[in-house]
């Protein structure tokens, strides 16, 4: 019998998505125009390059290549290699450090990973407070950190909502923790590394900082970098850093096998080389002298919204911005994060309820919203956009939820959209 003779079954659909999947295509058709039209304010997002999105989407999702460049588990690794090895030589160019591993694939198992080079399960971390600004993989209870650590909390000042460097210093001492993490997800400041690198040495601490939200601003100078002063440094590539989805290790040599061993074989397998692909695109991308303006730009205009929402009478935790970030604490109106959240996104403009110092309340009511420029500034908006944004947040905030009052916002924040173009070569834009 001939095979010449079977009908072919089981080869790629050669169609396009729209044709092969439309109830897929038709969901990413709709978050497409979601993106464009409307105000994307949540401070950990961004919008990644035409090139990145290129190599999200490309042939190396098909390979399988656990190990490093080099000394793989598989064969044919020879091209997966040369994006490894740029991508890694490029982060190292960004950041500085001896060692980089690109292979996380997202922050909190970046995170994972510097913990478990760095300490043994019931050791004591000394990790920011969720509720005063820190991360889930800072030691919160319902999070892998703190399950398998013993974790001891620090926060802001209860004056100014500051970091309060005097508190770790003296948890440091008295409490002599493996490991201290500084980082945080929902604070405006400046982090001062430096001090946690001294405070670190004093008490014998490792010292591991998460710069997941300000990566972009730290390969640009722009925030004061931790890498001379941390063992470990962990990002994600999807803020401010303006990559694919992923996480990021940087570290000193006397780490990196240990950090290499964590991430593979101690949490992952295969990695994404697709992912990694794109984390060289944007890597290189940061790397550019119109990098920096951008940067420069985000934290202006973060500070250009801040003011302008001081001025209508908003409390802003900290006093303000000197990141792409801003915490408001709606204590001082009528309404919750949630309801913020909500009335924000009946006028189209994206944002997140988020707890704030002192918190109350739980977080899936919050008492604050986060906002950050990072993705606005992508688009081309400026400082006279931001403070029309404010405006359009109050009128929002203070609608009291009238309908019309809200269609009427979502209107013109539809008009701000339009001026700025987000992938204007991908089909039309609205
Ligand atoms: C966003 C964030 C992370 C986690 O990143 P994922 O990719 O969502 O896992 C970790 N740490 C900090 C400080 C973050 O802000």
């Amino acid at each position: 019998m001939s095979s010449v003779l079977e009908e072919p079954v089981g080869l790629l659909d050669p169609r396009p998505l729209a044709e092969a999947d439309p109830a897929v295509a038709g969901a990413i058709d709709r978050e497409l125009l979601r993106q464009r039209t409307g105000l994307e304010l949540i401070a950990s997002e961004n919008f990644v390059s035409r090139a990145v999105l290129e190599a999200t989407g490309c042939v190396m999702t098909n390979k399988y290549a656990e190990g490093y460049p080099g000394r793989r588990y598989y064969g044919g690794c020879e091209h997966v290699d040369e994006v490894e090895r740029l991508a890694r030589e490029r982060a190292l160019e960004l950041f500085g450090g001896d060692h980089a591993n690109v292979q996380p694939h997202s922050g909190s198992q970046a995170n994972m990973a510097a913990l478990q080079a760095l300490a043994e399960p019931g050791d004591t971390l000394l990790g920011m407070d969720l509720s005063n600004g820190g991360h889930l993989t800072h030691g919160s209870p319902v999070n892998f950190s703190g399950r398998m650590y013993s974790v001891i909390p620090y926060g802001v000042r209860e004056s100014d909502r500051l970091l309060d460097y005097d508190q770790v210093r003296e948890l440091a001492l008295s409490k002599r923790p493996k490991v201290i993490i500084a980082g945080a997800s929902a604070y405006p400041g400046e982090i001062d590394f430096e001090r946690f690198g001294e405070i670190a040495r004093e008490s014998g601490a490792k010292l591991m900082v998460d710069m997941a939200h300000i990566a972009g601003l730290v390969a640009t100078g722009v925030h004061p970098s931790p890498v001379p002063h941390a063992d470990i440094v962990t990002t994600t590539t999807h803020k401010t850093l303006r990559g694919p989805r992923g996480g990021l290790v940087i570290c000193r040599e006397e780490h990196a096998k240990a950090v290499d061993k964590a991430v593979f074989p101690g949490l992952q397998g295969g990695p994404l080389m697709h992912v990694i692909a794109a984390k060289a695109v944007a890597l290189k991308e940061a790397l550019a002298p119109d990098f920096r303006a951008y940067a420069k730009r985000v934290v202006r205009n973060a500070r250009a919204l801040a003011d302008r929402l001081q001025e209508l009478g908003y409390d802003l935790v900290g006093g303000g911005t000197d990141t792409h970030l801003i915490l408001v604490d709606l204590r001082t109106t009528e309404l919750t994060g949630k309801d913020a959240e909500a009335l924000l996104g009946q006028a189209e403009i994206t944002v997140n309820k988020n707890t704030v110092p002192r918190e109350t309340r739980s977080p899936f009511v919050a008492s604050g919203i986060r906002l950050g420029t990072a993705a606005v500034s992508t688009r081309g908006m400026g400082e006279t956009e931001m403070r029309r944004i404010a405006d359009l947040m109050h009128g929002a905030l203070d609608s009291g939820g009238d309908e019309a009052v809200l269609k009427g916002l979502a209107d013109e924040v539809r008009a701000l959209c339009r001026a700025f173009p987000l992938y204007p070569e991908v089909g039309e834009t609205p």
